[in-house]
């Protein structure tokens, strides 16, 4: 780990109100942990007890943690109902998402809840946009929409790992490879990956397409495949 992420790690673990970390350390006469004061790599993620979306989007403030900060116009945190059974993680934000400060708003945003609607309503289940939570594993946009650099999502992937934490879905979609690698840490590529279950902790995760892949004409065969994976995903979260 460089140091710039481990800061990364430390400032967000003081924010947290975090001052003292353990590290795992070859058992000594009596001992099992050593406490270090915040010297440590923390991993996994700590969260705080009787943690909320309010606590970690408070926590996240005005959020200059990693360098996709330079360009954004706001934090894209996330939305819909914290309660849901079933959460779609995407990439980041894009240019609509970054000006609107909503996840998944532009074109692929709008094709996105067309195929929740209407996927939910060609298999009878009563589901909207709303009744979904959606968010992304960066909450910044990446210039020119790039791909979130590794050390970026790692240290923002610290916010979504606490807001999976507090939703506790029943099952998570993840849209596209960066999402599904930064979830499970497979490294295949999203044609490898749609359509299986992997898991993110004890959570199934299933892959799909991201909707912007679906837009190319192209890639109308996809379109199909990403259809069959939501039916999946569906009936496996509300029957
Ligand atoms: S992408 Fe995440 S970690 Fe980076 S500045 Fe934005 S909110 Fe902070």
């Amino acid at each position: 780990m460089n140091a710039d992420l481990l800061r990364s790690y430390l400032e967000f673990y003081q924010d947290l109100g975090i001052r003292t970390l353990y590290r795992q350390v070859a058992p000594q006469a009596g001992t099992t942990l050593a406490p270090v004061a915040l010297e440590a790599p923390p991993l996994p993620p700590m969260v705080p007890s009787n943690d909320s979306l309010l606590q970690i989007l408070e926590d996240i403030g005005d959020c200059r943690r990693c360098r996709l900060h330079e360009g954004r116009t706001q934090i894209v945190f996330g939305v819909g109902n914290e309660h849901s059974p079933l959460v779609f993680v995407g990439e980041g934000p894009g240019a609509d998402e970054d000006a609107q400060g909503i996840p998944f708003v532009g074109r692929a945003g709008q094709l996105l809840t067309q195929m929740i609607e209407n996927t939910a309503k060609k298999e009878g289940i009563p589901l909207q946009r709303e009744d979904v939570y959606i968010c992304n594993v960066v909450k910044c946009r990446p210039p020119g929409n790039r791909t979130p650099e590794p050390d970026e999502m790692e240290v923002c992937g610290q916010f979504l790992y606490r807001q999976l934490m507090t939703i506790n879905p029943k099952a998570i979609c993840a849209l596209g490879g960066t999402a599904a690698r930064a979830l499970t840490g497979h490294k295949e590529g999203v044609t490898k990956l749609r359509g299986k279950w992997l898991k993110w902790k004890d959570i199934p995760v299933m892959v799909t397409y991201h909707p912007s892949y679906l837009l190319r004409a192209y890639n109308q065969s996809a379109k199909r495949e990403a259809w069959e994976d939501l039916k999946r995903l569906l009936h496996f979260v509300y029957d």
